[in-house]
């Protein structure tokens, strides 16, 4: 009998496995309804031997040491500095808004003139709020938020969450920044990376442990059944630890309707070119119905390549249908409420966690992720 099942094989599900069977030698089986191990992470090399991510670009960023740390013991990585630029006019202009965007943006003098201005306000390395500049005296000043507004943010914000201006938060678009630097790089954290050989390598090793076993293209319904506060799994009552990273709705089937999310139809295509773009990231930020196309082999530092795989991403509103993936939760006040009556029925089962963005209904960075996963086990093992 396993002391653990858990539900899903992404980076919550596998390191919380992980360091159950590891650090507290549990018997734990992992359950993934996918053919594959990774979740989202998931990687795999296309029909031209192009390493690309099934399921949108993901670049491992982050500050935490421990988190890092952590992973390392299942991976080498590849190290960069992870940039972005938006494609404006016939430009490709560096996001976040930054002080070389600002030379492409504005002839020379204007942008030596702002450029000392919005230094002696705000102080060099800074990130200004496109709402304090709009609260600027200098009408130059308040230009550089409306461009901001107009060129980076509205469009590709619009396309992203399908909504229109009228229905996108003040206090949203306030926060949109410009940074006071030349550093191009799109986070601020220490650590950018992807693993070396890819994220698929990095989680079969970490799912590689003599007291965890993988069960996949197994939907947890099939194999456990959830009634009465009681969870069965092969015909009996099931009263060890559950830890379930699928969607919180699905488990209830969705009694109260179910969670909205935005989701992404991912469009590959593959060029017998060196480079498609040049770039690993660009952001359509003004035209387009895609929001951004990346360039795997820029982003993942693969090397004698044949040819170039990028995929445009199209997002849509997710409707529950075969097929389509939830990715990101709608965070508001009904959502949250919607959210808390599956999560108290959730409550109802014993040693049952919910973790990771599809249980909690929420958006997680990886490292963050991995961070909860290592708490919840640690917690467990107390
Ligand atoms: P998932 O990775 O979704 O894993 C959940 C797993 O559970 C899936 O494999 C699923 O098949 C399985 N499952 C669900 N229900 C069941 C069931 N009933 N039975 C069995 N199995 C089930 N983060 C970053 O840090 N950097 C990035 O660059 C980045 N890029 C992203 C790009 C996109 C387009 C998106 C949407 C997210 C991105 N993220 C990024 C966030 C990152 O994907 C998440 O942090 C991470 O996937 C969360 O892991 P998870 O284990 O909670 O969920």
């Amino acid at each position: 009998m396993y002391d653990y099942i858990v539900v899903g094989s992404g980076i919550a599900g596998s390191v919380v496995a992980r360091i159950l069977a590891e650090e507290g030698n549990k018997k734990v089986l992992v359950v993934e309804r996918r053919n594959h191990i990774g979740g989202n992470c998931y990687d795999v090399q296309d029909e031209h031997g192009i390493l690309i991510h099934l399921y949108g670009p993901h670049i491992f960023h982050t500050g935490d040491e421990e988190v890092r740390k952590y992973l390392s013991r299942f991976t080498e990585w590849y190290d960069f500095g992870h940039e972005v630029v938006a494609k404006v006019g016939d430009q490709l202009i560096p996001v976040p808004f930054n002080l070389n965007t600002l030379h492409m943006v504005y002839d020379e003098e204007k942008a030596n003139y702002l450029e000392k201005k919005l230094i002696s306000e705000y102080g060099e390395g800074s990130r200004v709020p496109i709402m304090k500049l709009r609260e600027n005296d200098d009408p130059d000043v308040r230009e550089i938020a409306e461009y901001v507004y107009q060129n980076v943010f509205l469009k590709y914000t619009m396309k992203q969450w399908g909504q229109k201006p009228e229905e996108i938060s003040p206090e949203v678009t306030g926060r949109v920044p410009i940074v006071i630097s030349y550093d191009n790089r799109y986070f601020k954290d220490k650590y950018q990376s992807v693993p070396i050989d890819g994220f698929t390598p990095m989680f079969e090793k970490m799912l590689d442990h003599p007291n965890i076993e993988v069960k996949l293209e197994t939907d947890i319904k099939d194999i456990v059944e959830f009634k009465d506060g009681k969870i069965f799994f092969e015909g009996k009552e099931f009263n060890n630890g559950m830890i379930y990273t699928g969607a919180i709705d699905e488990l209830f089937d969705c009694k109260y309707g179910r969670l909205p999310y935005r989701s992404l139809d991912f469009k590959f295509e593959h060029y017998d070119e060196d480079s498609f773009q040049g770039h690993s990231v660009v952001n359509y930020t003004v035209s387009e119905d895609y929001t951004r196309i990346t360039e795997f082999k820029f982003l993942t530092g693969q090397k004698n390549t044949d040819g170039t795989t990028i995929v445009k991403e199209y997002p849509f509103a997710y409707s529950g249908k075969e097929g389509e993936i939830p990715y990101y939760a709608i965070l508001d006040e009904e959502n949250d409420k919607l959210y808390n009556k599956y999560k108290e029925d959730a409550q109802q089962f014993n040693d049952f966690h919910l973790l990771g963005r599809l249980a909690e209904y929420k958006y997680y960075n990886i490292d963050a992720m991995c961070i909860k996963a290592m708490e919840l086990a640690k917690n467990l093992l107390k």
